[in-house]
């Protein structure tokens, strides 16, 4: 399934500069969407894994339904003040400013593997800051995959750690 095809970039958005890749066609083709999916989740099969952490806003699309496909259990790491009770946070740097990420602070049992599931990787910022976020509770971090890897952005030098970082698509 050439799910690659259903990816459009959008030049200009949300900002001049940024190069957007657009994932929702594929989301939108049951056959593009399944077989993305399981391309995301085949190297993770029976290694373990307790949950699938997923990023706001379309990590929580990608992660869900990896998942599901894994059979283990979903945990959202979110934008500041969406997650009730005590919650965990990381900030970290943006092109401009700072940006915050939560997780409810008992969502995942101590020692449990988790994968990290985003849907683009670019500067790298985000997955590294929300890797750090696992590590403050206590779950053991497996690696992370993303869709899509803009490796021109330098986001893999920005995951200065051991566990695996892998990527479905590269441009
Ligand atoms: P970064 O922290 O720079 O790696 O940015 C990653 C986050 O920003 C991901 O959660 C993406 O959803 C989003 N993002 C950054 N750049 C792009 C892009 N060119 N196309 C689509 N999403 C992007």
């Amino acid at each position: 399934m050439d799910f690659a095809r259903l990816i459009r970039e959008v030049p200009d958005f949300p900002k001049p500069g940024i190069r957007f890749k657009d994932f929702s066609p594929l989301l939108a083709d049951g056959e593009a969407f399944a077989g993305a999916v399981a391309a995301m989740a085949a190297p993770w099969h029976g290694s373990g894994l307790r949950v699938v952490v997923g990023i706001e806003a379309r990590g929580f699309i990608l992660g869900a339904a990896v998942a599901r496909e894994l059979g283990v259990g979903f945990v959202p790491v979110r934008k500041p003040g969406k997650l009730p009770g005590a919650v965990h946070e990381v900030s970290y740097a943006l092109e401009y400013g700072q940006d915050r990420l939560q997780v409810q602070a008992d969502a995942v049992p101590a020692g449990a593997s988790v994968l990290l599931v985003d849907d683009v990787l670019a500067t790298g910022g985000t997955l590294a800051a929300a890797a750090s976020l696992v590590d403050g509770i206590g779950a053991r971090l497996a690696g992370a995959a993303v869709l899509v890897e803009l490796a021109a952005l330098g986001g893999r030098g920005r995951w200065r750690r051991s566990e695996p970082l892998l990527a479905t698509l590269s441009y």
